[in-house]
């Protein structure tokens, strides 16, 4: 710790700026490693000061006390890990890898507290006798269940064992994840020019870049890399090239020698099942799935059975019209794994003539912005004011102020949608802090990361129909975050189960293609024309195209994640995988999406082990929550828009999620709608 230490921590954590925004310009990378050990000892002395207490336990001495701690911490957290992700340089890098540990050993020291946990568990065991709200009792328990959940009820030499399966498993996920890119690549297939039959010059340029990176220059390589892969089994006219490529490519994580994975899938396996047993859970999958909206490994199958069948049965059609176009080309083998993207991109351009560059000009990034801040204006009375004044951390950002019916300000929005080499890829929401009421309260200060390319000066930014939805995907997001209304910070806005949190942002994504919101904001930039019904048509049902392979190759990963996880033992990974494949039928003409020797969610780290699963029930939730205002004839119909607020938007983690979600409906959610948005039924109506 250097002496400096008060000084930057004063810096980063004095938010008095307006809207009690952070000071962005005042700053500086050298101020965050001795912010971080200020906040951290403060943070340290906050959490003893609770645990060593001699008061007896109370909800406020203790629940309150510990969601109050460590809010230096937090703000420190969030500005360090806005820069690192949204304008970095090597100097935050690196103070990134030596703080991303140091930030986990804080937080599993306090996991393993002992007296701590103590105070936590007397009031969680007289709770029934003490007179709670329903949101502190939620708090209390989501307190109590990351105590238990991590270890802290264990005899000490089960605490031993686990903190050494934890370690372990650590060990085996860095390792999976080194293994799958290790054999990305090495492998390459070198062509010549003579070889490249169908590929578009995008395709061929960047195997040749590839080629060249390897220095074989002049020639052409394809690697395993998805960018490069995934369009050469597209547009290459030569089978046995494609055969070639795609059994490397879904081979990975499975080649005899240093970088297989199957023996580290059989011990990961093995661990995670003792530490399930140890925590006291009849397999890793009820573990795991014990905190989710699902919560527990029957549900998940259920859901993934039901959108299975349908799913095997429309690729069955769908692979029938491949053969055809096959058959036409004289090739008359059944359709393989490496034919199906082929066939189905002719199959695609037969179908739906149309080009992303005829859709660019409808597609303004201010427009949609502006049609992202209207719907939210519809359905929950929302303004958004630009604040000209403030500098938020780059130029490029835009700060608003976002207002309610009554004009009060109830939050700030920041969108940085330009992409620029100090950030990352992708598109992300985050929080410089979130909603709470205790002490006065706190604004939510909210921020979309986008990724768009910056047009020259004076010519618009234009998007594509993705470009677009991700926007309105992420501004789902923030306002789970905005509207928040919750007492609590642990349970704040986003701050809800895996399976849930997808829910506001996918959602808000159908109100894009809603027709009065494309007539009025899809228009042209040059002519004020809206987007041509005809057009917009074709998109929409481009959008259900190839659904039964999508469904069928991502489902038969889930169902395999969910049965490694719920099975006694797994001696043979390559075997079992084999044999559940078998079990449900898969077609032989999809693979997987992710075959298990290179499954990295679920292998190398566990965020989505017995998590894969989520993205569809996401899914669910989204279409069935949008079907409620179809069913009422008015995309932003008031009393639902009202209920849609209440229980998903302002709700946070306050409300457990099944009871909140049919707070909202009236009812659980069912796939039907999922299964009809797919095209994977026959709409009834
Ligand atoms: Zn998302």
């Amino acid at each position: 710790m250097t002496a400096a230490s008060p000084i930057a921590f004063e810096r980063i954590s004095d938010w008095s700026g307006s809207y009690g925004l952070p000071n962005f310009a005042a700053v500086e990378d050298d101020d965050f490693r001795p912010a971080f050990d200020a906040a951290l000892s403060a943070h340290d002395a906050e959490i003893e000061a609770i645990a060593q207490s001699e008061a007896a336990p109370t909800f406020e001495n203790t629940i309150e006390a510990l969601e109050l701690a460590g809010k230096g911490l937090s703000r420190v957290s969030a500005l360090f890990f806005n820069r690192a992700g949204a304008h970095t340089n090597p100097a935050i890098q690196e103070l990134e890898r030596e703080i991303a540990p140091q930030l986990s050993r804080h937080y599993s020291r306090i996991a393993m507290n002992k007296p701590l946990f103590q105070r936590i568990d007397t009031l969680f065991r007289r709770a029934s006798t003490l007179d709670f709200t329903t949101e502190q009792f939620r708090v209390l328990e989501r307190s109590w269940k990351g105590f238990v959940r991590s270890g802290a009820n264990l005899a000490e030499e089960d605490q031993t064992r686990l903190a050494a399966i934890n370690e372990r498993l650590a060990t085996l996920g860095a390792r999976f994840g080194q293994n799958v890119l290790a054999d990305e690549q090495s492998w390459q297939l070198l062509l010549d020019k003579t070889d490249l039959d169908g590929l578009p010059d995008f395709v061929r340029d960047a195997m040749a870049s590839a080629a060249s990176d390897r220095g074989a220059d002049g020639r052409y390589a394809v690697t395993l890399s998805r960018s490069i892969i995934e369009p050469f089994l597209t547009f290459s006219e030569q089978r046995d090239l494609r055969e070639t490529a795609f059994k490397a490519w879904t081979a990975r994580g499975e080649n005899p020698g240093d970088t297989d994975n199957r023996p580290l899938i059989a011990e990961i396996l093995k661990l995670r099942a003792e530490k399930a047993k140890l925590l006291g859970y009849e397999n890793f999958a009820a573990y795991k799935l014990e905190d989710t909206m699902a919560k527990n490994p029957d549900a998940v199958n259920a859901l993934l059975q039901t959108v299975w069948e349908p799913a095997v049965r429309h690729a069955a059609d769908e692979e029938a019209a491949l053969a055809d176009i096959a058959a036409a080309e004289g090739n008359n083998e059944p359709i393989a794994p490496w034919d199906w993207r082929h066939y189905a991109e002719k199959l695609r351009r037969q179908r739906f003539d149309f080009t992303e560059e005829e859709l660019k000009p409808y597609f303004q990034l201010d427009r949609i912005a502006e049609a992202a801040f209207d719907v939210g204006g519809r359905l929950f009375g929302l303004d958004f004011e630009r604040l000209e004044g403030v500098k938020a951390y780059h130029p490029d950002v835009r700060t608003f102020a976002v207002k309610n019916r009554s004009g009060d300000t109830i939050g700030i929005f920041l969108a940085d949608y330009f992409a620029r080499s100090s950030k990352r890829s992708g598109a992300w929401m985050s929080a410089f802090a979130s909603q709470h009421r205790l002490e006065g309260g706190q604004l939510p200060l909210i921020y979309n990361v986008m990724n768009f390319a910056k047009p020259r000066e004076g010519s618009p930014a234009l998007l594509s129909l993705d470009d677009a939805r991700t926007l309105f995907h992420e501004f789902g997001h923030a306002l789970h975050g905005l509207l928040s209304d919750v007492t609590y910070p642990s349970v704040s806005g986003t701050s809800v189960s895996r399976d849930f949190v997808e829910l506001p942002s996918q959602l808000y994504e159908h109100w894009l293609t809603v027709p009065e919101i494309l007539r009025k904001h899809a228009v042209h930039y040059r002519t004020g024309e809206p987007i041509p019904q005809q057009l917009l048509d074709k998109v929409l049902a481009a959008a259900r195209f190839n659904a039964g392979f999508a469904t069928v190759e991502y489902t038969a990963s889930a169902l395999i994640d969910i049965a490694y996880h719920t099975a006694a033992d797994v001696e043979d990974p390559a075997a079992f995988e084999a044999a559940s494949l078998e079990a449900i039928g898969k077609p032989a003409a999809i693979e997987m999406r992710h075959r298990s020797p290179h499954f990295l969610h679920i292998f190398s780290g566990d965020g989505y082990s017995a998590g894969y699963y989520s993205y569809m029930w996401s899914e669910v939730l989204d279409a069935d929550a949008f079907s409620a205002f179809e069913e009422t004839g008015d995309a932003f119909d008031a009393s639902m828009a009202e209920r849609l607020r209440t229980h998903v938007y302002s709700a946070g983690g306050a409300v457990d999620p099944e009871e909140t979600y049919t707070a909202f409906r009236g009812r659980l959610p069912t796939p039907e709608a999922l299964l009809k948005k797919r095209g994977l039924v026959q709409d009834a109506a």
